[in-house]
């Protein structure tokens, strides 16, 4: 028994006489074809969407196009790795005509068109729209943290930086003194030594350019005037943020996706350079509202989308939302953890603006606090806390403090709508991160480009190749094919 035989390297091998023939007929580089020719370029504001008169001729964007998104489809998404398989990959020298741009004008195309992927995005949901894929009734929103194009060692706050800036002005101290010993010697008539010279005032450059650099991030984060205690010395729009495969921290951004729970499509997505999700709720709520297009839509977040001002925005909107409250309202102490009366325990009182606690004391406004633009009115009875037995149960603290929200009636309703539908934590959790663990599979989990805007197209371009996968995996290529062509 022999093993499989390859064919020999030295018979004459013919590749099929016709590009078109290089391609299989169920290939989904078809659709990538058909899809990216019904786009309006100009609508769209690609650059060159227009050939120019004169000068030198560009690449159609639409080849660029087509070649990014085959290129994330296949977790290729590097500009020198996507002009490799441009000049060896079947399937891209049939999409390209066997054109094949260089690493550069690669690169150059994703950072000119930075503001229009999302807008390709949007057209391939039109078209899912049109297919009957979304469901339109329930979206499930979440975050997860994508690394940054920043080593996670290189960052630091104003103390480091002022550290560094020292410890470099006294490395140029250093290399002065050498200099100037060196030009002694040559006025004592010793050989002068060239070369080392050299490399000194090179080592100088070298050194006053990391001290510029440092500077200007010290400037930054002085001018911020504590909004972060740290900054990114290579991508310095990043943010610290949870580095949850590591348990630890590290320099990134918070990415965002609306997805529909039908068929767990994408329907709106953001990056955004904040450490949490407390201002995200409304706005990805709304952006997906607006996408899909419906009147009513019903939202479910995790808890860390939990803020009054904009649960009240989205009931305005029309949509419902279905997000568990943080802390003590959920009836979990933020002290040690353990369970304690949730807030629902504590009758509200308009008309006296009283609570009236599990212990059938009268909880009254205490105080005010405010954070990040914030109002929570604060309500308490120290002094029936430190007597009652029942302390324990509610607080880890000497008193329980109730929090009052300005929009508190959105926030009542809102964990109303929960307690009747516990399951939508379920559907939340078996839709939307799903999207996030595919993504992370790939390896689109770290950024390639830096900088808010940059990271924003990448991400718009990772959003449309889940899609497109998703979809593919959904429906025939040719009924696919059928409807783009169609809606071209
Ligand atoms: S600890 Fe205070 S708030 Fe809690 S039940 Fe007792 S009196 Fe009421």
């Amino acid at each position: 028994m022999s093993y499989v035989q390859g064919v020999p390297r030295e018979e004459v091998q013919l590749l099929p006489p016709s590009v078109e023939e290089y391609v299989d007929e169920q290939a989904p580089v078809r659709f990538i074809e058909v899809f990216v020719n019904g786009l309006d370029m100009v609508a769209l504001k690609f650059t060159h969407a227009v050939p120019s008169a004169t000068g030198r001729p560009s690449y159609d964007p639409k080849d660029l196009l087509k070649l990014y998104l085959y290129g994330y489809l296949h977790r290729i998404r590097s500009s020198r790795r996507l002009e490799a398989e441009a000049g060896r990959n079947l399937e891209l020298l049939w999409l390209l005509r066997l054109l094949k741009p260089d690493f550069k004008t690669i690169a150059d195309f994703r950072r000119d068109n930075r503001s229009v992927f999302k807008g390709v995005l949007r057209q391939f949901n039109l078209l899912c729209r049109q297919l009957g894929l979304f469901g339109a009734e329930l979206v499930a929103i979440d975050g997860s943290k994508f690394k940054a194009l920043n080593n996670s060692q290189r960052h630091g706050g104003v103390e480091q930086l002022r550290k560094l800036i020292a410890h470099v002005d006294a490395r140029i101290e250093e290399y002065l003194r050498a200099l100037d010993s060196q030009d002694e010697q040559v006025e004592g008539a010793a050989p002068r030594r060239e070369p080392a010279g050299v490399k000194l005032t090179d080592k100088l450059a070298e050194l006053s350019k990391h001290r510029e650099q440092y500077a200007c991030l010290l400037a930054q984060l002085e001018q911020e005037g504590g909004a972060r205690d740290k900054i990114a010395f290579t991508d310095v729009e990043a943010r610290k943020v949870k580095d949850v495969q590591r348990s630890g921290y590290m320099m990134g951004y918070n990415v965002q996706a609306a997805v529909d729970t039908r068929h767990d499509l994408i329907v709106a997505e953001d990056v955004v350079a904040q450490a949490n999700d407390r201002s995200q709720l409304a706005p990805m709520a709304l952006a997906a509202q607006e996408a899909l297009q419906a009147r009513t839509l019903e939202v479910v977040a995790d808890k860390g989308y939990h803020q009054a001002a904009h649960l009240q925005q989205c009931e305005q909107a029309g949509v419902v939302t279905y997000v568990p409250a943080q802390g003590t309202n959920s009836g979990q102490s933020t002290k040690d953890g353990r369970e304690v009366f949730a807030k629902e325990q504590f009758g509200y009182e308009a008309g006296a603006d009283v609570y009236h606690c599990p212990g059938a004391q009268v909880l009254r406004l205490r105080g005010r606090s405010s954070h990040e633009g914030r109002t929570t009115l604060l309500y308490s009875n120290e002094s029936a806390c430190r007597k009652c037995a029942l302390r324990g149960q509610c607080t880890a603290g000497r008193y329980r403090t109730i929090n009052r929200s300005p929009h508190e009636e959105a926030v009542e309703r809102a964990a109303r709508r929960l307690a009747e539908r516990p399951h939508m934590m379920h559907l939340r959790r078996r839709s939307v991160e799903h999207v996030f663990g595919t993504l992370r599979m790939w390896g689109h989990d770290s950024f390639l480009t830096r900088g808010l805007h940059s990271v924003r197209a990448e991400f718009s371009l990772s959003a449309l190749a889940y899609n497109l996968r998703r979809v593919l995996n959904l429906l025939p290529l040719q009924q696919l094919i059928h409807a783009a062509r169609k809606s071209a």
